[in-house]
């Protein structure tokens, strides 16, 4: 019988500071820290690196979690020796064997009497489209991969388990839903280490066991329910065990085939090894987790009276998530826990931290990519935050609706037939995909803008301007922080930045309207569509969001179609 413990062996992949490549136990993340310290994950899958940091995450914050703030201070610069480390994890040592008789990591307890998977069927599949290219390469096809080692086969077993997706009849997800959005804490660039990625998105103790769940509960089954038998045909509420399953979750009944083993390469990293693991057995109804699962790595969102996690969304993340990732908007949007944590107690003025978002834009059971975005965090005096995060956003306000705008514009000029309406004496579009349009102009813009949701030219749209204009808005995000904590006035950056999202509004409309005419499209429709595009850029909503003076009814006359 194969044993391979998780706390023991060297099996996650790093990278150091100087560039050199290596595997390590998880107690090693400290180890040379002073002098060549391991900088990120290195993993062959960018999911993989995504699963690994929460690994490392929820092992730090069982068993070796903070106190007190203080600690957490301290331990930031000057981390937990090695072995002080691995003192700590051998506490859950039992629970953290991948083979052999007792429990098993992230596995069912029982045998499992059914027919034998590839092991490919593990991975939560994806096709290469990727916002960062750098990882593009290492996506791994289904049907590739027909053994892995044990790195590998343990990486992609927590994968599947923290991110699970809906599989069909009594596969379950994982306690967040199908494919969870992950945000984290980075530190500085210039000083970025993988103890550090950990311990910024370490919660004190007491603040963690607060959160949710019952630390009463606290066997081990409590915690890592491969402990115990699988709660099948029940639900699982928090209440019912102890915090930490939130970082153990394990909706999936899987039993890895350990008995037998194959000689030759992973089928993902490419190592050769006498111990592949080819195949494994699975039984629908595991662990059935049922809402009020506040996980602090993620964003959540009210959907009726309860909190749900976020979830990658079509068009990737990019500051147009800035409201619900980084600062709250209104009640419906609360960032993580963690990012809270940073916002309100943690962030420190010389050092510029990032917020690092990742996981999977799922489609039901399949994925359709993976997501990874890092954005700068700015930190700033705490008696300017209110001020700057209002502004903040209004800021992205404007950029949604100029946005909006854009797109509605060119289908307009694409497809719209404008039509001249002698009661209100103004233009009403109509479109061929849409009927009944509403006859109040904001009911209308929320119906054809909805209606354009899962409109690839439209999803393509949203993707450039965002992108387009992401750069100047941390520029613009700095200029802001340095005018508020100043008590400066904002009107020139406000001008800049209304003038950066005309240009972006303006350059699409000519890339998918002028540029790209075909034949359809008749000059005189383009013509007005701009024209009104100009119009409502300049529109008072916009002005007054960021406070620019505005036109009265009396300057514009009968023109009044300011959406
Ligand atoms: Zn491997």
């Amino acid at each position: 019988m194969i044993q391979f413990n998780l706390i023991d062996e060297k099996w996650i992949p790093v990278r150091r500071h100087d560039g050199s490549e290596t595997m390590i136990a998880p107690w090693e993340v400290t180890k040379e820290f002073t002098d060549n310290p391991i900088v990120a994950l290195n993993a062959p899958r960018p999911d993989f690196n995504g699963a690994l940091i929460q690994f490392l995450i929820g092992l730090v914050q069982t068993v070796a979690a903070p106190a007190n703030r203080v600690e957490w201070k301290q331990k930031l610069d000057k981390p937990p020796e090695p072995e002080e480390l691995k003192a700590a994890f051998m506490t859950v040592h039992n629970a953290f064997e991948l083979g052999g008789d007792g429990p098993r990591f992230m596995q069912d307890k029982e045998k499992l009497e059914s027919k034998d998977l590839c092991i490919d069927r593990l991975l939560i599949d994806m096709p290469g489209n990727k916002t960062r290219d750098e990882n593009t390469d290492h996506f791994v096809k289904r049907n590739t991969v027909t053994c892995m080692c044990h790195s590998c086969c343990a990486t992609a077993l927590f994968t599947l388990q923290t991110n699970a997706p809906k599989g069909g009849r009594g596969k379950l997800t994982s306690l967040r839903g199908g494919g969870p959005l992950t945000t984290l804490v980075l530190n500085d660039k210039r000083c970025s280490s993988l103890w550090r990625t950990i311990w910024l998105n370490t919660l004190v103790s007491g603040d963690f066991l607060r959160i949710c769940g019952s630390i009463d509960k606290n066997t081990d089954s409590d915690k890592f329910p491969w402990c115990g038998k699988t709660r099948t045909g029940i639900k699982t509420a928090a209440i019912e065990v102890h915090p930490a399953q939130m970082y153990w979750g394990m909706p999936r009944r899987i039993r890895l085939n350990l008995e037998r083993s194959k000689q030759g390469k992973c089928g993902i990293c490419g190592i050769y090894s006498y111990n592949l693991i080819d195949s494994y057995r699975e039984k629908t109804k595991g662990n059935d987790y049922k809402g009020g699962w506040l996980y602090p790595l993620s964003p959540f969102f009210h959907k009726g009276n309860a909190l749900t996690a976020v979830h990658a969304q079509p068009g990737g993340v990019s500051y147009r998530n800035w409201l619900g990732f980084v600062q709250e908007e209104g009640k419906d949007k609360i960032p993580a826990k963690v990012v809270h944590e940073f916002k309100t107690i943690r962030q420190q003025s010389d050092r510029q931290f990032r917020l690092w978002a990742f996981g999977y834009d799922m489609d039901s059971m399949k994925a359709r990519c993976w997501y990874d975005s890092v954005m700068p965090l700015i930190s700033v005096k705490p008696d300017s935050i209110k001020n700057y995060e209002d502004e903040t956003a209004n800021l992205i306000s404007t950029a949604d609706i100029i946005c909006g705008n854009t797109k509605i514009a060119i289908k307009r000029a694409i497809q719209g037939r404008p039509q001249f309406d002698p009661l209100t004496k103004k233009i009403k579009w109509k479109y061929q995909d849409i009927n009944k349009i509403p006859s109040d102009e904001q009911d209308e813009r929320k119906k054809v803008l909805f209606a354009m949701n899962d409109q690839s030219t439209y999803m393509a749209i949203d993707v450039f301007f965002w992108q387009s204009t992401e750069k100047a808005f941390y520029e613009t995000l700095h200029s802001l922080k340095k005018a508020v904590e100043a008590n400066d006035d904002l009107v020139e950056i406000h001008k800049t930045w209304h003038q950066t999202l005309c240009y972006a509004s303006m350059k699409l409309f000519d890339i998918n309207v002028s540029e790209g005419i075909n034949e359809d499209v008749a000059p005189k429709r383009v013509v007005l569509a701009l024209s009104e595009l100009k119009m409502f850029n300049q529109g008072n909503k916009i002005k007054e969001l960021l406070d620019l003076p505005v036109k009265t009814a009396a300057a514009k006359g009968k023109k009044n179609a300011v959406l």
